[in-house]
């Protein structure tokens, strides 16, 4: 599993020197400290909400996009020069961006918050990596959210009162997501919790909703699928006469329509739902473009797909 985040290590030399050449150009980029940024969309709105509106809030990551397979561009450096602050995910879910992430460390405040996490909470992979789609998990997520809450407190003290009201607020909204979570879930009898997607995004949600999960492609987004694996997830499907499979906004939709293909040839019906929200949110401005409006959205589809 390891070898998902190996990096060809002449490959890697010389995006390291294209790195470090490229932070030196950005060098007229002044660092703003109310600036902070945070990687992923899901990090983006913890830190949106629970900051006073004197501090700028940017993102890395936006609308649709995979972080397994982002690679930072010259405006990504701009915004690193720019912050004070960096809020990333970790536990490897920022692949390819791991080395400038680790190399800017040096000189800013840098928080991985799957690092900040009991690892006894946290799914493991093998002996040394643990899953990183951390967001599915709601008491994970608040505990994130309280991660972030003590890190924006630590680098602006003066704004301490603040940032610990809205904390408070954004953990008792995302308290009731979990109920209405619980609530709409319990829709689904026992024997139809099984959710198919392009990539293995959902153990978190597997493990707290008594689901079972199967995925075409791995963890991360880097390992590729073979006909093998169409056909055993072709097999498994007709056998347990399973009514939906989802596509995730952020992965290509082929592999899963080529096993809805299989299913069909096999005389058997299946729907496909879109939309699915695993790595990344909605447009911003609309409310999947929030993590509440995610999650809930997601949820919707699961339960009316599948109750
Ligand atoms: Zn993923």
């Amino acid at each position: 599993m390891e070898s998902y985040y190996k990096i060809n290590s002449k490959l890697k030399w010389l995006l390291l020197l294209c790195g470090v050449f490229q932070i030196t150009s950005c060098r007229d980029i002044q660092e703003n400290k109310n600036y902070v940024l945070a990687t992923t969309g899901m990090l983006y709105d913890i830190t949106k909400n629970i900051t006073p509106s004197s501090l700028e809030i940017n993102y890395l990551m936006g609308e649709g996009v995979d972080p397994h397979l982002y690679k930072f561009s010259q405006t990504d450096l701009q915004k690193l020069n720019k912050s004070t602050l960096i809020i990333c995910n970790g536990l490897h879910l920022e692949g390819k961006m791991n080395y400038i992430l680790e190399k800017i460390s040096r000189k800013k405040t840098v928080i991985s918050v799957g690092d900040s996490l009991d690892e006894k909470k946290l799914i493991p992979i093998n002996e040394k990596l643990h899953d990183p789609h951390i967001w599915f998990d709601l008491n994970l997520w608040i505990r994130v959210t309280e991660v972030v809450t003590n890190n924006l407190q630590l680098k602006y003290p003066d704004q301490k009162k603040i940032i610990e009201n809205n904390s408070r607020k954004y953990i008792e909204e995302l308290k009731k997501l979990q109920l209405y979570t619980k609530k709409r879930i319990e829709e689904i009898p026992l024997s139809q919790r099984v959710l198919i997607t392009s990539h293995d995004a959902f153990r978190y949600f597997e493990k707290a909703y008594n689901f079972k999960v199967k995925a075409l492609q791995g963890i991360s987004t880097t390992t590729d699928y073979g006909l093998r694996d169409i056909q055993d997830l072709v097999d498994f499907i007709t056998n347990q006469n399973i009514k939906a499979v989802f596509v995730e906004t952020s992965i290509s939709p082929k592999g899963i329509e080529a096993v809805v293909k299989g299913v069909e040839s096999k005389g058997k019906q299946i729907k496909i739902i879109e939309g699915l929200y695993s790595d990344a949110m909605g447009t911003f401005g609309t409310p999947e473009g929030t993590y509440i409006g995610m999650y809930k959205a997601n949820i919707d589809k699961i339960v009316d797909a599948l109750k």
